[in-house]
């Protein structure tokens, strides 16, 4: 049986990914070795129940006597806190879905793919942190990473039997969030909860909130260049409020492979799930007739000032991408708190990335787990100098 591990179990991504695995068989088809989560220890504990889990984890050490009680007789082992995580990694699995959302996900990623196997791979901030770190890792045990973001997939499924040679570029979509109709000068009063809702996808809060603000499309496009390797200029984004088509690879003799689908993250998970096999999954088929026309338009940079940012990132490299994910981290947080508002997310993050590429060389660095900590950690502590500065915001 194929031994399994999910990271982040509790989450948007984690629950779609134990629906899939329960509707092909669960615990009867697949070894659930680890599964981690957050605070809501309920969720996680009856996951490991159903699934029959060998372990649960929570990435809270105050979290671990819930954790203990709801586990009461199962015979499933319980551990807490951020190394428990990382141990849980540790564990051999063949396939791993590693969905803890931010930075944090890092860690564990990486100590999962020292097992060979596959990495699923949700959690697009530790590629836009560390992508050469993850991929030579991947490289040096024989490991695979498949995407698990709708945009991704979509490329890594068009291109499946082609020469990437002959890729000219790609185009991924965006939704344009929940603010992509108001007018520019109403942005900056935006609210945490009016930017927490979205128009097609039912995501996690922060992923949401950078749907809103574009940061969720800067940092994929930044995971296009460390995924498929191409150059920045052959990178698009388009506005496509229908969020139907996910992405569009141009090849050098002129034709557009599209990939479509219905707005539903199983569609990618299951795809990572079942590789290279396509198994039936529960989403919805479209029907073209009724949905009668898409549209797509260039993302305005004024609306979108992420998007600036990310092509900033992608021609500095190095250790630019750690330090923005970190810094859109804590600007988020900021946002979330209601310390800034949404606009000066971006102001923030631009001036956490000039500051820091002041003060060190990003360009030139080895990309090792010690020197994107230490970036990472740089970067928050300038945003947090920046944000509690800043009375204007
Ligand atoms: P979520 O907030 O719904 O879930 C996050 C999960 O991570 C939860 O299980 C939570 O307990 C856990 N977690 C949070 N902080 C943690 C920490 N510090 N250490 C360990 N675990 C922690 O998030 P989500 O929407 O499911 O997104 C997960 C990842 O997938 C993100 O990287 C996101 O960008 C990516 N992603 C999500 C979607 C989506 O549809 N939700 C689509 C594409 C990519
Ligand atoms: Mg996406």
């Amino acid at each position: 049986m194929r031994r399994i591990s999910i990271f982040g179990a509790t989450g948007s991504i984690g629950v779609n990914t134990v629906d899939l695995i329960t509707r092909q068989g669960g615990s009867d088809a697949y070894d659930v070795v680890a599964l981690t989560g957050g605070r809501n220890v309920a969720r996680l504990a009856q996951q490991a129940r159903d699934l029959r889990a060998d372990m649960a984890v929570t990435c809270f050490p105050e979290c671990y006597t819930a954790l203990k009680e709801a586990l009461a007789g199962s015979g499933i082992a319980a551990a807490a806190g951020p190394d428990a995580v990382a141990e849980a990694a540790d564990r051999p699995a063949d396939w791993t879905m590693s969905a803890i959302v931010g930075a944090a996900g890092l860690v564990p990623g990486l100590r999962a793919l020292r097992h060979g196997g596959t990495l699923a791979l949700a959690n697009k901030e530790s590629l836009v942190t560390a992508g050469p770190l993850l991929m030579q890792t991947a490289r040096d045990h024989g490991a695979r990473i498949l995407p698990v973001d709708s945009e991704h997939s979509a490329i890594f499924q068009t291109l499946v039997g082609e020469d990437p040679a002959a890729v000219e570029r790609i185009i991924i979509t965006a939704s344009g969030g929940a603010f992509r109709d108001w007018p520019l000068d109403r942005l900056a009063t935006a609210t945490p909860a009016q930017a927490a809702t979205h128009p097609n996808w039912d995501m996690g809060q922060r992923i949401t909130i950078d749907s809103a603000s574009m940061f969720n499309k800067a940092l994929e496009v930044i995971e296009v260049q460390e995924y498929f390797g191409v150059d920045p200029t052959q990178i698009q984004v388009l506005v496509h409020p229908e969020s139907l088509v996910h992405a569009m690879v141009g090849f050098r003799d002129g034709a557009i492979m599209a990939h479509l689908g219905a707005a539903d993250m199983r569609h990618a998970i299951g795809y990572a799930l079942n590789w290279p096999d396509r198994a039936n999954l529960p989403v919805e088929r479209l029907d073209f007739a009724r949905i009668g026309q898409l549209n797509f338009r260039d993302p305005d940079p004024a609306r979108y000032p992420a998007l600036v940012l990310a092509r900033q990132v992608m021609a500095t490299r190095g250790l630019a991408g750690a330090v923005f994910n970190a810094a859109k981290e804590a600007a988020l947080d900021a946002f979330i708190d209601g310390r800034i508002g949404f606009l000066a997310m971006a102001e923030v993050v631009g001036a956490v990335l000039d500051r820091v590429s002041h003060e060190t060389s990003l360009t030139n660095a080895v990309i090792s787990l010690d020197n994107v900590m230490q970036a990472d950690q740089l970067a928050r502590d300038c945003a947090a100098q920046i944000i509690k500065k800043s009375k204007q915001y």
